[in-house]
């Protein structure tokens, strides 16, 4: 591709940046994708990482070995923090420079989510989320350590808040973590230990709406329900959590103490619309016209969860279906600018239908009239995650840790590994003297 090709850069390498750069592969231009990590993470299945089950070398693949192939696309690793509208280019920071300008024809903005807190950022100290390989570790870490705090510390007294995993937020992820704990405390480390029975720990999940699922019918977000109680989990509803700190959480007034507490509950996008300059959604996601570009600017296109558009008078959700979509779609209409056909009809989301697993061999499915939940749903969860998967190294080593894991119980990676200054976990004295852990929470 010659050096005076026009210029398409995409930033972001998740869902939405990775299939726009997969669709430009025949297209006559440089495609330059910049990711300030080297990998494309699967982040539905990071759970499974928090809880043990699979490695983080299962679930993300270098970008830059998923596009290999593609002859016209260079991968950088460099974060985004500013746009030039006017001089039309973008200013990254790489490994050793900062600030570097990078000219583009057309920009392709994918820069996904992160956390919210809803105003209460201290929560985060003591709560964090799970958004990325190095959350999902330090969740591990967190989790294994709780058990390995409680076999050492003689005062049974202590255990019960060691033993206590709070997860915050009954969407989704709540609900998968909530159900994949359940089966670890009751069934994989059953043997494990002499002085602690893990089956006692208990698992809370606390969400302020009405019911777990709230974007699922009603009959499956009861099935969903059931079946983590059936697991053990207790449910709170109808109340939002009040206050986190190193002892806990108080929920409606109780106070519930608890060494572990994981944040589920809700993102916030990337700061792309400050970048921009541009109309933003309340929760600060740009809006963007039906081609997904921005108003004012149809050589910029915004897509994914730091995009908001409107279908059928409500926003479309912030899922990985819709990024992908968004994404192929905004590559079509470079593609078809500079190869001077029409442009295609305005942006339309194709829903193919939500999933979400609770525990061992159980899940619920909505996919347009059709609503399922336990072994079927389960499988066909499995299937489709398993497709999504980037790489078929990774489809196969799944799919093989899966079933051992179906079949044994037993789970690929009970390690608590403390990278240096990423989530290493002190022990600081409180005025009592005794040692209590304060986590240091990654980003
Ligand atoms: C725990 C969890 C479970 C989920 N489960 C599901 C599920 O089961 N089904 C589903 O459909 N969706 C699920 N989602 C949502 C789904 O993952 C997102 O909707 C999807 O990833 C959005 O795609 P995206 O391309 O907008 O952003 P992402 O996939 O998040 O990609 C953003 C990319 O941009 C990069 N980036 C960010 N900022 C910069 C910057 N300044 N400079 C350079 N690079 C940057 C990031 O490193 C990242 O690679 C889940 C999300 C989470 C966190």
């Amino acid at each position: 591709m010659g050096e005076h090709a026009p210029l398409i850069v995409i930033i972001g390498g998740g869902f939405g940046g990775l299939a726009a750069a997969k669709a430009l592969r025949k297209t006559p231009a440089r495609v330059l994708l910049i990711d300030r990590t080297n990998h494309h993470l699967f982040q539905p299945l990071l759970y499974q990482v928090a809880n043990a089950e699979l490695t983080p070398g299962q679930i993300a693949s270098p970008i830059r070995a998923i596009l290999r192939k593609q002859r016209n696309t260079t991968v950088i690793l460099g974060e985004a923090t500013a746009v030039d509208t006017e001089r039309r280019c973008v200013f990254v920071d790489s490994v050793d420079r900062e600030r570097v300008p990078i000219s583009y024809d057309y920009l392709i903005l994918a820069t996904g989510s992160g956390h919210s807190y809803f105003g209460h950022d201290e929560f985060e100290r003591f709560a964090p989320g799970l958004k990325s390989l190095a959350n999902a570790v330090a969740a591990r870490n967190k989790i294994l350590q709780a058990f390995e705090q409680a076999e050492a510390e003689e005062d049974p007294t202590r255990h019960a808040d060691l033993l206590t995993f709070v997860l915050v937020g009954g969407g989704p992820t709540g609900v998968e973590m909530a159900g994949a704990l359940a089966v670890l405390v009751r069934n994989t480390l059953r043997s494990d230990f002499r002085r602690i029975d893990p089956a006692s720990a208990r698992v809370i999940l606390v969400d302020g709406g009405s019911r777990v699922l709230g974007t699922f019918a009603e009959n499956l977000s009861r099935a969903a329900k059931a079946r983590l109680e059936r697991l053990g989990v207790q449910v709170r509803l109808g109340h939002v959590v009040d206050e986190i700190d190193a002892d806990g959480v108080v929920v409606a007034g109780e106070h519930i103490s608890s060494k572990t507490v994981i944040w589920t509950a809700g993102v916030s996008p990337s700061p792309a619309g400050k970048w921009l300059k541009a109309e933003t959604d309340r929760a600060g996601r740009v809006r963007v016209l039906k081609d997904l570009s921005v108003p004012g600017h149809p050589e910029i296109f915004v897509v994914g969860d730091t995009a908001s558009l409107d279908q059928d008078g409500r926003p479309l959700p912030g899922v990985a279906q819709v990024a992908m979509q968004q994404g192929r779609y905004a590559a079509r209409l470079i593609d078809r600018r500079l190869t001077g056909r029409a442009v295609p009809a305005p942006f339309r989301y194709f829903d193919k239908g939500n999933l979400a697993v609770v525990g061992r061999g159980f899940a619920v499915l909505q996919a347009g009239k059709v609503r399922l939940s336990g072994f079927l749903a389960w499988l066909v969860w499995a299937a489709v995650h398993l497709e999504f998967l980037a790489q078929s190294n990774l489809r196969v080593s799944v799919f093989v840790q899966w079933v051992w894991t179906y079949l044994t119980g037993q789970r690929g990676s009970r390690l608590i590994v403390h990278y240096p200054g990423s989530d290493r976990q002190k022990a600081e004295p409180d005025a009592a003297g005794d040692a209590r852990v304060a986590a240091v929470s990654p980003r």
